[in-house]
């Protein structure tokens, strides 16, 4: 009779010792609580917490395993909950409605503790007071990591938003929200200010005649190279298709067109001598140059690189033109 008690007390601690929460209690600490207690039984699908439904039980997986949810019944899995670990204890402790779905991920069998029970359990156990402690600031750990993947990913969006995704340069979101704080600050300080507009010569016809594929590698490669050539200061962005922009802060519309005319050589020269064997032939491009006009704005300053590029391509392309 001895052995069988203590066999049979043996097997409740190690029961007890496979569920975090009680892992470590005294079964005689809790027994007459866990009476309390009562099973639930979820089928694969079924619902078990949700952020409109309000919830006053701490659930442990005895069987199977819990999906959780956040934002929507459907969003990709977040976490799993399996067997011996608990949840709905964050709406307990915060006395509010739970933060996401929890969802059966297959048959599942649950003891279901309500909160009175529970609070009652941290009195009767110190064991379970330390516990549970332990699964809370797992929790609020798991929740500060979801936020900052979140923010993660909501920067990568923000990248995503202002940069092109074939040549890694701003695009023209990010030439609205960058160019006129160059003019600005080349106004206060009294500098001039310069935009170029360049466009790839002929580049419908490269495209017939090498492919998109190539056309692509030809494009990033001018991008590459007009990176390296401007100096740092200069914001260079792809403004659409075959067409760049740039602004040339401190530089005058005569720098603007002798560098200009430097860029135009080495493109030419570089995309010639390219390692790239889909680049079969030289990329020549055009340019159009204005400088800001007292008073002007960023719109009048590209209308007029933009009639400067015009001519330059009416004047027979590979050119650089005011
Ligand atoms: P022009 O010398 O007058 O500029 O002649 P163009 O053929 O370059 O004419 P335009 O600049 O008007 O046309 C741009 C062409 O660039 C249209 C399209 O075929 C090509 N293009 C635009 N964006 C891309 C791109 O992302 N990839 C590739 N492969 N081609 C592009
Ligand atoms: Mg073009």
């Amino acid at each position: 009779m001895q052995d069988s008690l203590a066999i049979n007390s043996d097997y409740k601690r190690s029961l007890l010792d496979s569920l975090e929460l009680f892992k470590g209690v005294r079964p005689d600490d809790v027994q007459e609580l866990l009476q309390k207690c009562s099973r639930r039984d979820l089928s694969e699908g079924d619902l078990l917490l949700s952020p409109n439904a309000k919830n006053e039980y701490i659930f442990i997986v005895l069987s199977g395993r819990l999906n959780v949810h956040v934002g929507a019944v459907d969003a990709p899995v977040l976490a799993s909950i399996d067997i011996g670990a608990c949840v709905g204890e964050m709406s307990i402790i915060e006395d509010c409605d739970p933060s996401a779905y929890v969802i059966a991920a297959e048959t599942t069998h649950l003891l279901e503790i309500h909160q009175s029970v529970l609070w009652n359990m941290v009195d009767a156990s110190h064991e379970l007071a330390k516990n549970l402690l332990v699964v809370l600031s797992e929790r609020v750990r798991s929740h500060n990591r979801v936020i900052a993947n979140g923010y993660g990913v909501l920067r990568k969006f923000e990248r995503h938003a202002v940069t092109d995704a074939l040549t890694d340069l701003g695009n023209r979101h990010a030439m609205r929200d960058t160019f006129p704080q160059e003019i600005a600050r080349c106004l206060e300080r009294k500098d001039p200010v310069s935009l170029m507009m360049i466009d790839i010569d002929n580049f419908k016809q490269f495209n017939d005649l090498f492919g998109h594929i190539a056309g692509d590698r030809a494009l990033s490669a001018v991008a590459k190279i007009l990176r390296v050539q401007f100096r740092p200061h200069d914001l260079l962005v792809r403004y659409g298709g075959d067409e760049f922009a740039v602004l040339l802060p401190a530089t005058n519309k005569e720098q603007a067109l002798v560098i200009g005319d430097r860029i135009r050589q080495v493109v030419s020269g570089d995309t010639k001598d390219s390692k790239d064997s889909l680049i079969q032939i030289s990329v020549k491009i055009s340019m159009g140059v204005a400088e800001l006009a007292p008073q002007g704005t960023l719109d009048a300053l590209i209308r007029q690189a933009d009639a400067a590029l015009y001519r330059a391509k009416h004047a027979g392309r590979d050119i650089v033109s005011d």
